[in-house]
C-alpha cells in the first residue's frame, strides 16, 4: 500500500516538477523584459538602488522598511512581499564586490511588477513571503570591496557582532525566523567543477552547522532545493555548476543561520567565458532564485532525494584567464618544455566606476591539471619575450596609422612615444607604450610580471601575447581590452 502510495506520489512530483520546467524556460527566455537597465555592470553603488527601491516604497504590494544603517550611514532596507505562511528571507552583497545577485533580485521585482505570470505568481506570492535585503555591505560597495568600512569580513562576524551590518543580518534572521535563507555572494571567476575544464558559474552549498557535518531536517530541505535549483541551471549552463566547500566556519553567518533554524542557501555566482561584467551569470541567479521560490512553495522539493546533492561536482580553483600550454622556453643557452598560466587583474580607477586590465603570470611549470577560459597548444613554438620597437613614434595617431599587428609579427610588443600624455596607464592599441627616455624595465616571463611575448615556429610568429592577452596573428582574432603605459 505503501509503495503505491510512494509511486503515485513521484508521478504526481514529476508533472508538478515538469510544470515548474516549462516555467522556468519561459523565465529564461523572457529574462530581458524583466532585465534592470541602470544596474548594468558590476560596479554599482547604494546610490544606483535607492530610486528602486523607493519606486518598490509606493507600490503596495511591497512593504519596504528601513532596517538600520552601515557605518557610513547608509540605509539598508528590507523590501517584502506576498502573504504566505512560508517566509523566505534573501540577502545580497554583504561583499561588497559581490554584485550578482543584488542586480539579479531587482530583476525579480521586475518580473513581479510585470503582468506576465499572473496565476503563477498569485501562487507564489499566496504560498510565501519574500523578504529581500540588497546590497548589506553599501560601504564596501562604494569602493568594490569585499569588506566594510572597519575593514572587517561581515561574513566572520556572525558571533561578535561587532559591525551594524552583521548586527541587522542577525536582527532581520531572528525576527523573521525564515523557513529558507538566501545568503547571495559571488566568487572568483577562477573556479571550475572539478577535473573539468567549465567555469563553476553558479555554485552551491547547504552550509554545515557543526564540524560533523551532520544532515538535519533544516540542512536537508537546503540541500533539495540545491538539487533541484541545479537540475534547471544544468540546462542552461552544462556542466557549470559546484558545490561549495562545506567545511564548518564557526564564524560565518549562513552555517550559523542554519544552526539557528533557517535553512540557509548560498549561491555564489563564478564565471563564464566571455562574460566579464557577469550578467549571463546574473540572469542565470534570477532563474536559479526564481526557481527555489517555486519549488518551496508547492513543496515539490521535500521528494528529492537527498544524496542527489552529494552527485553535484565540486568547486575546484585550477582555471586561468589564458593557459599557454607547451611552448619551448630557452634560458642560457638551453631548452625547456613548460606551461604558463595568466590571469587579468582589475585596477579600478580612483572613483571605483571603471577598471583596466593588468596581466599576471600566475602559475609556470607542469600545468596539465589546471585549465584555461582561453587555451593555447603552443607544441613546436618558441617562446620569445617581446622587443622594443627601435624608433621613437611622436604621437598616438601616428602609432594608430602604423600597422601593429605588423609590428607585433616582427617581435615588438613595445614602441616608445614622444608625445604620450595619458593620465591613465590603459592603452587602447594591442601594443605597450613607453615614455621617450624611459629605459627598458625587465619583462622576463616569470611569476608576478606581466606577460609580453610572441610565440614563434619556423620562422613564423603566429601569437603575440600583450599584456596578457592573447592575440591570433594569422586570424586577427583576440578578446584584447588594453595594453599598458609604462611612464610617468
Ligand atoms: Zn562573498
Amino acid at each position: 500500500m505503501k509503495s503505491i502510495f510512494t509511486v503515485v506520489l513521484a508521478i504526481f512530483s514529476l508533472s508538478m516538477m515538469a510544470q515548474v520546467n516549462d516555467m522556468t524556460t519561459s523565465l529564461y527566455d523572457s529574462y530581458s523584459k524583466y532585465k534592470e537597465p541602470s544596474l548594468d555592470k558590476r560596479r554599482i553603488k547604494h546610490e544606483d538602488i535607492q530610486p528602486l527601491i523607493l519606486k518598490l516604497k509606493s507600490n503596495p504590494a511591497y512593504t519596504v522598511q528601513k532596517v538600520g544603517e552601515s557605518i557610513k550611514g547608509k540605509n539598508i532596507s528590507l523590501i517584502s512581499i506576498g502573504t504566505g505562511d512560508i517566509n523566505v528571507f534573501l540577502w545580497s552583497q554583504m561583499h561588497g564586490d559581490e554584485p550578482t545577485a543584488t542586480q539579479a533580485i531587482f530583476d525579480i521585482f521586475n518580473f513581479l511588477n510585470s503582468d506576465d505570470f499572473t496565476a503563477e505568481k498569485k501562487e507564489l506570492l499566496s504560498k510565501l513571503t519574500l523578504h529581500f535585503m540588497p546590497m548589506l555591505n553599501p560601504d564596501g560597495a562604494e569602493v568594490f570591496t569585499r569588506r566594510n568600512a572597519l575593514g572587517i569580513d561581515i561574513n566572520r562576524d556572525a558571533l561578535m557582532l561587532q559591525s551594524p551590518e552583521g548586527q541587522i543580518l542577525k536582527r532581520m534572521r531572528d525576527s523573521l525566523d525564515a523557513d529558507f535563507g538566501f545568503n547571495l555572494h559571488d566568487q572568483s571567476t577562477y573556479y571550475n567543477a572539478e577535473r573539468t575544464p567549465k567555469p563553476a558559474t553558479i555554485s552551491y552549498l547547504a552550509p554545515a552547522y557543526n564540524y560533523e557535518k551532520d544532515i538535519n531536517d533544516v540542512r536537508g530541505n537546503a540541500m533539495k532545493v540545491i538539487v533541484f535549483m541545479n537540475s534547471i541551471i544544468q540546462k542552461y549552463a552544462p556542466g557549470q555548476v559546484g558545490l561549495y566547500n562545506d567545511d564548518f566556519e564557526p564564524r560565518a553567518f549562513g552555517d550559523n543561520i542554519q544552526k539557528w533554524g533557517t535553512s540557509a542557501i548560498l549561491i555564489e555566482s563564478g564565471g563564464y567565458k566571455n562574460d566579464v561584467e557577469k550578467q549571463e551569470i546574473r540572469k542565470l541567479n534570477f532563474v536559479s532564485i526564481l526557481s527555489a521560490c517555486y519549488t518551496i512553495a508547492n513543496g515539490d522539493y521535500k521528494n528529492i532525494p537527498i544524496e542527489d546533492y552529494e552527485k553535484i561536482p565540486q568547486n575546484d580553483r585550477k582555471l586561468f584567464d589564458l593557459k599557454i600550454e607547451r611552448f619551448t622556453h630557452n634560458l642560457l643557452g638551453k631548452d625547456y618544455i613548460l606551461d604558463i598560466g595568466i590571469n587579468h587583474l582589475e585596477v579600478q580607477d580612483k572613483n571605483y566606476d571603471t577598471f583596466y586590465n593588468v596581466g599576471s603570470i600566475v602559475e609556470k611549470g607542469d600545468l596539465s591539471t589546471f585549465y584555461g577560459y582561453e587555451t593555447v597548444d603552443a607544441t613546436g613554438y618558441r617562446l620569445i619575450e617581446g622587443k622594443v620597437y627601435p624608433e621613437t613614434v611622436q604621437t598616438m595617431k601616428d602609432l594608430e596609422a602604423m600597422d601593429i599587428y605588423g609590428l607585433l609579427k616582427s617581435g615588438y610588443t613595445y614602441v616608445r612615444l614622444a608625445q604620450f600624455s595619458s593620465k591613465d596607464k590603459d592603452v587602447s592599441v594591442p601594443i605597450n607604450i613607453l615614455d621617450k627616455d624611459q629605459k627598458v624595465p625587465g619583462f622576463y616571463v616569470n611569476i608576478g610580471n606581466t606577460p609580453n611575448f610572441v610565440l614563434q615556429k619556423d620562422g613564423s610568429v603566429d601569437y603575440a601575447v600583450v599584456n596578457g592577452f592573447l592575440i591570433d596573428l594569422k586570424t586577427e582574432e583576440s578578446n584584447f581590452k588594453n595594453a599598458i603605459f609604462y611612464g610617468k
